[in-house]
């Protein structure tokens, strides 16, 4: 029990997100699927489970963080050997989602999934309508579950590159997508779904707090912080919106500049709403006796007592291992992802992208949701291809026959 929070009126509450739940058992077995013929249904049990891993190959700025957290193991599926309709590359919802619809459509469809889902600190998944207060790692056990009940696979592994390969004999596209361990498989059309990072800001223990104490969404985990000091510790112009979103949710919040700009009518604006300024730098985030975030020391020693912090991190695209397919990156005003245009499509023939690795701001279900719409609209495409291969057999075969 930490000793503040029985000061603190909505303790319970901020309890919710320091507190980390026990990880669930992970599955054994997969009862009820119907394989994909010529697909071998033997298991693979994945390698022990990682922890929280700092992950700075996603950005070549100095002084910040890109996060990503791993997830609990779950068993995986055996890779296809034969060419598959689609795979997909991230099994977070965007990438699930496009899953299920494609293997509803009874599409051989192959997740490759490295396991580090971007809400994977949180609690709960909230704002999600139904789903509310759901576990993320639940979410997506069910998620899995889904594919496969389908058919679909669902395969633990990175991916170190994805290119496209010869065409089929009938010219239909290929593209080859290899995994770390050096295994890789042939697919007719690639979803891209990997996610994104949030780069914090690099402050002396920031990191441990994020997803709990440290967070960036004010309809994430806005509701479970209200009432509470809050800190908006700034990183650019965002930040200034950010902190009215905060205020709706406390009386208690103070800006900290952090080295930013804040022009003098923002600075208005913010006393007129009785939100409070500093724009001495933070030099650390400071802990009380139980490892709670208790406040942050500024650079002048002073100790600025606060029991959530709200960064809004830049956030970037997932993309290494995927340069190969060529996707154009695009600066956007809060990080960077690949362009894309409707259901996911992309410049590349033949590859899509869903989620948060295009579109930046998606909670869940908007990830979800862009996953299950590019999903149909690679099946639409499958369509076409296997209805031009057949029409092209069919000339082959009877050149008068095809053209009647
Ligand atoms: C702390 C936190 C809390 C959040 N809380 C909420 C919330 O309450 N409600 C809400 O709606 N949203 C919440 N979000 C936002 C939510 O996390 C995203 O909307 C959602 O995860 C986006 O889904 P996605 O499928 O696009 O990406 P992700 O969920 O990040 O999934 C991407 C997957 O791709 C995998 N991957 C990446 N690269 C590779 C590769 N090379 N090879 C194989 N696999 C790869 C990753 O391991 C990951 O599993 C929260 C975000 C954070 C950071």
């Amino acid at each position: 029990m930490h000793a503040w929070r029985l000061t603190i009126p909505s303790l319970h509450l901020y309890g919710a997100i320091t507190r980390r739940r026990a990880l669930p058992a992970p599955r054994t077995a997969q009862d009820g699927r119907r394989p994909h013929p010529g697909l071998s249904e033997q298991l693979t049990p994945l390698p022990p489970p990682g922890t929280r891993r700092v992950d700075r190959t996603m950005t070549d700025k100095e002084g910040q963080e890109a996060m990503t957290v791993a997830t609990p193991p779950y068993v995986s599926d055996a890779l296809a050997e034969q060419a598959v309709d689609a795979v997909v590359i991230g099994g977070g919802a965007a990438g699930l989602n496009g899953a299920l619809i494609l293997a509803r459509s009874r599409r051989s469809v192959v997740v490759i999934d490295s396991g580090s889902p971007r809400n994977a600190p949180a609690e709960a998944v909230h704002g999600l309508l139904a789903l509310d207060g759901t576990p993320p790692s639940e979410i997506l056990r069910r998620g899995r579950e889904q594919v496969r009940q389908y058919g679909g696979r669902v395969v633990s592994g990175e991916v170190v590159s994805a290119e496209s390969a010869a065409p089929s004999t009938d010219g239909d596209l290929r593209f080859t997508v290899t995994l770390a361990d050096g295994r890789s498989i042939t697919a007719r059309r690639i979803l891209v779904a990997t996610g994104l990072t949030d780069v914090l800001p690099e402050v002396p223990g920031l990191a441990e707090h994020w997803g709990h104490s440290v967070v960036h969404c004010p309809y994430c985990h806005g509701w479970e912080v209200r009432d509470e000091p809050i800190g908006i510790l700034a990183t650019g112009p965002a930040s200034i919106n950010h902190a009215y979103l905060f205020r709706q949710l406390t009386e208690d919040l103070t800006y900290f500049t952090h080295g930013t700009d804040l022009d003098e009518d923002s600075r208005a604006r913010f006393a007129a709403r009785g939100i409070r300024i500093v724009d001495t730098p933070v030099t650390e985030v400071v802990n009380d006796a139980d490892g709670a975030l208790a406040g942050v020391r500024l650079a002048d020693g002073q100790v600025v007592a606060r029991r959530v912090l709200a960064v809004a991190a830049p956030m970037q695209a997932r993309t290494k291992g995927l340069e190969g397919l060529g996707l154009e990156v695009q600066d956007l005003p809060k990080g960077r992802g690949f362009a894309s245009g409707p259901a996911g499509t992309t410049e590349v023939p033949g590859v899509w992208v869903a989620g948060n690795v295009t579109d930046l701001v998606a909670q869940v279900g908007a990830s979800a949701a862009a996953g299950a719409l590019a999903g149909a609209d690679i099946n639409s495409t499958l369509a076409t291809a296997d209805t031009d291969a057949a029409l092209q057999k069919i000339a082959e075969a009877s050149p008068t026959a095809a053209t009647r």
